[in-house]
């Protein structure tokens, strides 16, 4: 198990992703630099974020 950096929570970091996790997990290594340090719901939720208000990212 490992801590979430965003909220706290331990998570699962084998755990299955859906595709926002996985759309998370790649905006996170290539833009906020902390891959692998946050739960799946963290990375779900700022996925959205980026994709509702963040047009510059989705090409
Ligand atoms: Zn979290």
């Amino acid at each position: 198990m490992k801590t979430c950096t965003m909220c706290g929570k331990e998570y699962d970091e084998n755990a299955a992703q859906s595709e926002y996790a996985q759309a998370g997990e790649w905006l996170a290594g290539e833009v906020w630099k902390d891959s692998g340090k946050l739960c799946q719901l963290c990375l779900e939720n700022r996925t959205r974020l980026v994709m509702m208000y963040d047009h510059e990212l989705n090409r």
